[in-house]
């Protein structure tokens, strides 16, 4: 009898999303590298996604785990017992935020963040009616789905939650339809899934003014662009607009998994009555993952990896020229490069992963596919940007003529 290969089990036991999964081999992780089990080395230039801000396995973050691993694991649902890991947390995140986020609700990911928070502003407002954006991206529980602006995920998942509208993002006439009936708008600051879309800030300003206006929530969706991803510790510092509540997770845990929804105590107490419990969770803020995350923050923080961002996405943007490449959008390290169609970009990514002797893991984006994903970690270094830039135009070139 053969022996059954890893790979043969993955595909015959471990639920597919995909018939064509990329199914690398990982043994070991470490910084931005992946290492193949059968010796190859891979630059990862997407963070497994949007996750390891800090590199993979990076020592303080570990040592944050061991330690609290020593301690105590799972003690109690989230929010009856005072857990110094979460309370840590909790007071290092509102250090970070304006004096009105300093409340925060602790999820297992970010999907659970985008939940808890559609049910908070429907219970502060009384409203029903929440605003998302068409190609937004905010998780794929049914919640979540429905404030997903793209029918091709959702047509076969319906009936969805009612009382969703759409408007397109940047656009200065649909912020009208933001209204008294509306209890939140929800919005990444910078469109992730959409393809990197960076909004003018007296955009978000004016959605922030209507909304206040109207006494609708503004719930910023960060879990993609938070902890130090495009440049500044949150991705709204930069435009001057404060939203009611915050979501963020993904970096948040440097590769532990953690989320979390942050308002005021104000707004965050309507959870504590009518009914009691109105919103919990066994495993959310688990101590292992907030210890984790505090390492992960002071990381970040210490090492001002947010404050490198900017330089080192410019030297993506500067060495990413090519006559195929139409754009490269973005801020800080959340880049997307754009060519002429899915049918061009897609081999080229397929052959940066099997380059040799180092391939570059890059991918495409939910609703933008003629894109490349480009997130490292913050971490990377100039040296590792020329080297993985090196691979991807090597590939560009092979492919694109
Ligand atoms: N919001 C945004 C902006 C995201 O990018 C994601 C994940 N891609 C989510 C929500 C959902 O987070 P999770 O997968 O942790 O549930």
């Amino acid at each position: 009898m053969h022996a059954v290969t890893h790979r043969q089990l993955f595909f015959q036991h471990v639920a597919q999303t995909s018939d064509f999964p990329l199914a690398l081999e990982i043994d070991r992780a470490e910084g931005i590298y992946l290492h193949g089990s059968g010796g190859q080395r891979y630059i990862d230039l997407i963070s497994g996604i949007g996750v390891s801000n800090v590199g993979h396995r990076h020592p303080h973050v570990l040592e944050a785990i061991h330690s609290q691993l020593d301690k105590y694991m799972h003690l109690m649902v989230y929010g009856e017992y005072v857990q110094t890991p979460q309370t840590q947390l909790a007071h290092a995140l509102s250090q970070t935020l304006p004096p009105t986020l300093d409340n925060v609700y602790f999820t297992n990911s970010g999907t659970e963040a985008v939940e808890g928070a559609m049910k908070l502003a429907k219970r502060y407002t009384g409203r029903t009616e929440i605003i998302s954006c068409f190609n937004a991206y905010h998780g794929s529980t049914q919640g979540a789905l429905s404030l997903s602006g793209d029918e091709n995920f959702k047509r076969n998942y319906r009936p969805l939650l009612p009382g969703i509208r759409h408007i397109r993002a940047r656009n200065w006439n649909d912020i009208e339809q933001i209204s008294e009936r509306t209890a939140a708008v929800i919005m990444e600051v910078i469109a992730g899934e959409a393809g990197v879309r960076v909004p003018d800030a007296t955009y978000l300003q004016a959605v922030r003014q209507r909304c206040t206006e109207v006494g609708a929530l503004l719930i910023f969706d960060e879990i993609q662009t938070g902890f130090g991803r495009t440049a500044t510790f949150w991705a709204f510092e930069s435009f001057d607009v404060v939203p009611d509540v915050l979501l963020c997770a993904k970096g948040m845990g440097g590769g532990m998994p953690i989320g979390a929804f942050i308002s005021s105590a104000e707004i965050m107490g309507v959870f504590k009555n009518n009914p009691i419990l109105g919103h919990i969770t066994t495993f959310g803020g688990h101590p292992v993952s907030a210890a984790a995350s505090l390492a992960t923050l002071q990381v970040i923080q210490n090492e001002k990896l947010y404050e490198q961002a900017e330089a080192k996405g410019q030297l993506f943007r500067q060495l990413l020229k090519h006559p195929a490449i139409r754009e490269v959008r973005g801020k800080g390290l959340m880049l997307a490069v754009e060519f002429d169609s899915f049918d061009v970009l897609k081999p080229i990514i397929d052959h940066a992963i099997d380059s040799n002797p180092v391939g570059v893991i890059t991918d495409w984006f939910l609703f933008c596919d003629n894109s490349m994903r480009i997130a490292p970690p913050l971490i990377i270094t100039e040296e590792q940007i020329r080297e993985a830039c090196s691979v991807i135009l090597e590939a560009v070139d092979t492919l694109s003529n």
